[in-house]
């Protein structure tokens, strides 16, 4: 009998016919395999599916909207746990600044919801409407306002999780400190599905801002853009976020820019000031003083037709990178503050090397960089060069003291890549954590790999 078929004979109707391909594959089109694909209802469903494929050596990865950029989610044969149905709010007390939902529930819903009262869970990575606040977990998910609020681990409070060979462990609840044990909440967070399925969470809110202004500061290049970059944090200012765009990334922006990009800018600085109205205004004026010298052009609107326009451009961007050349590989390195310049330089500088074009854009008040190479998908040969240029990337991370991933995780694209980075003894620390968990190795198997044979990069041109 088919493994599809002895499932359904467990789990009915919670098994879909024949595998969709919809299950199978993630923001980064890597195309995978199952064997069949699980929809529990429960917690408690999930431990016994998760039970039920640990007694018979089935691999089993979890999934969440299928955002994840690393390939996380993508299976190569097994099953394919879907957490979709897993998506009930177990309590919400607007009060206590408090939520426990279920990692189904889906990021967007949650910040619409909490919205409503005054509330705001604080992080924000993109495609909210897709995207799960279980696949949030398991990638320790960042965004823009990670600047300011941190990334989703500093908002967990409490998780349930199943753990192999099929057990429903809680850690933390309803608390907002807890110093008792090793920190196991911690661990499962950004652990993308390699320890245990994340079932539920209790989540921390804060009362949203009043107020949330941006502003767009242009510089000539990337030094001067840099410069302006530490001293707006060396000001002292708290901006609620600290993004940057170099030359090529502005040049694939620009058209769409509302009020319109002056001629010599090749580097723009976005920051957002929020708080009380007063607050918001004050601190705009601040960014605009402190990242402002030497500027040739200023964007801070205060209306909110202004404000609109800024925001729908800002998230149409990344489509306007992918739409240059219909394919961008796109990585989430994260350096020193201090070495972003050299970061985005080096970028170009290798992207050239390769025959590319380079740039990057990104969190850079975080040091959190997207630098990207644009391809041609159906170029072999670009699609070489590109595997060539990302290694030469990650070798740069390291040796500028970074890491080659800032908020995407490992998944399946960077995996082998954590050794170049951590000492021998931290990466059998980290494989010793993965056995402890998982001795069968069969919760998403080949993920978040400290050591492993560099992936086949070809297959990910058209990830952005
Ligand atoms: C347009 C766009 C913009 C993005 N911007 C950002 C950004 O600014 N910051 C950022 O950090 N990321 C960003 N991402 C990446 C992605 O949205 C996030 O990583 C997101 O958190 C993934 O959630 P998901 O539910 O889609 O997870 P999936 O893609 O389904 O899975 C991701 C990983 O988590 C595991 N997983 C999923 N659910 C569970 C669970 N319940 N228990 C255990 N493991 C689980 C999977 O096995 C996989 O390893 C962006 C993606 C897109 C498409």
């Amino acid at each position: 009998m088919s493994l599809e078929r002895e499932l359904r004979a467990r789990f009915g109707a919670a098994v879909l016919e024949g595998a969709p391909a919809a299950y199978l594959t993630d923001f980064t089109r890597m195309p995978g395999r199952a064997d069949a694909v699980v929809l529990p209802a429960s917690a408690e469903q999930v431990a016994e599916v998760l039970a039920w494929c640990y007694e018979r050596d089935v691999p089993i990865v979890p999934r969440g909207g299928g955002t994840g950029a690393a390939a996380g989610a993508v299976p190569d044969g097994g099953v394919v746990l879907a957490l979709d149905r897993l998506d009930r709010v177990r309590s919400f007390e607007p009060e206590l600044w408090r939520i426990h939902v279920e990692a189904g529930v889906a990021t967007g819903r949650l910040k619409q919801l909490v919205r409503e009262s005054g509330l705001m869970f604080a992080p924000d990575p993109g495609a909210p409407e897709q995207s799960q606040i279980g696949g949030n977990i398991a990638t320790n998910a960042g965004g823009p306002h990670a600047f300011k609020y941190g990334v989703v681990a500093d908002w967990v409070m409490g998780l349930e999780a199943v753990v192999p060979p099929g057990d429903v462990v809680s850690v933390g609840g309803a608390i907002r400190k807890d110093a008792a044990g090793y920190d196991l909440k911690r661990l499962l967070v950004g652990s993308e599905g390699t320890l245990g399925i994340v079932t539920a969470a209790w989540l921390k809110l804060l009362p949203t801002p009043e107020a949330v202004l941006p502003v767009a500061i242009f510089h000539r290049g990337t030094a001067e853009g840099c410069a302006a970059l530490l001293r707006v944090v060396g000001s002292g200012i708290l901006a609620a976020a600290l993004d940057v765009l170099d030359a090529e990334t502005l040049y694939c922006g620009r058209a769409s820019f509302p009020g319109g990009v002056p001629a010599d800018a090749g580097f723009v600085l976005l920051a957002e000031a929020d708080g009380s109205r007063d607050e918001a205004e004050r601190l705009q004026a601040e960014l605009v003083e402190a990242g402002g010298e030497g500027a040739v052009g200023v964007y801070a609107p205060r209306d909110q037709g202004g404000i609109d326009a800024f925001w729908r451009w800002r998230s149409g961007l990344a489509f306007a990178v992918l739409a240059r050349r219909g394919g961008v590989v796109a990585e989430d390195i994260v350096v020193p503050l201090d070495r972003v310049e050299e970061a985005m330089v080096a970028t170009v500088e290798i992207g050239r090397r390769h025959g590319l074009v380079g740039l990057s854009f990104g969190h850079a008040g975080d040091g959190n960089l997207h630098s990207s190479f644009l391809v041609a998908p159906d170029d072999p040969d670009e699609l070489r060069r590109v595997a060539l240029a990302v290694e030469e990337l990650f070798e740069l991370t390291v040796s500028l003291g970074g890491s080659v991933s800032g908020e995407h995780g490992l998944g399946l694209l960077k995996r082998g890549t954590l050794a170049r980075q951590w000492s021998p003894r931290a990466v059998q620390l980290h494989e010793e954590i993965k056995r402890l968990f998982d001795p069968k190795n069969l919760l998403n198997p080949g993920k978040k790999l400290a050591r492993a044979a560099a992936r086949d990069r070809t297959l990910v041109a058209t990830r952005s």
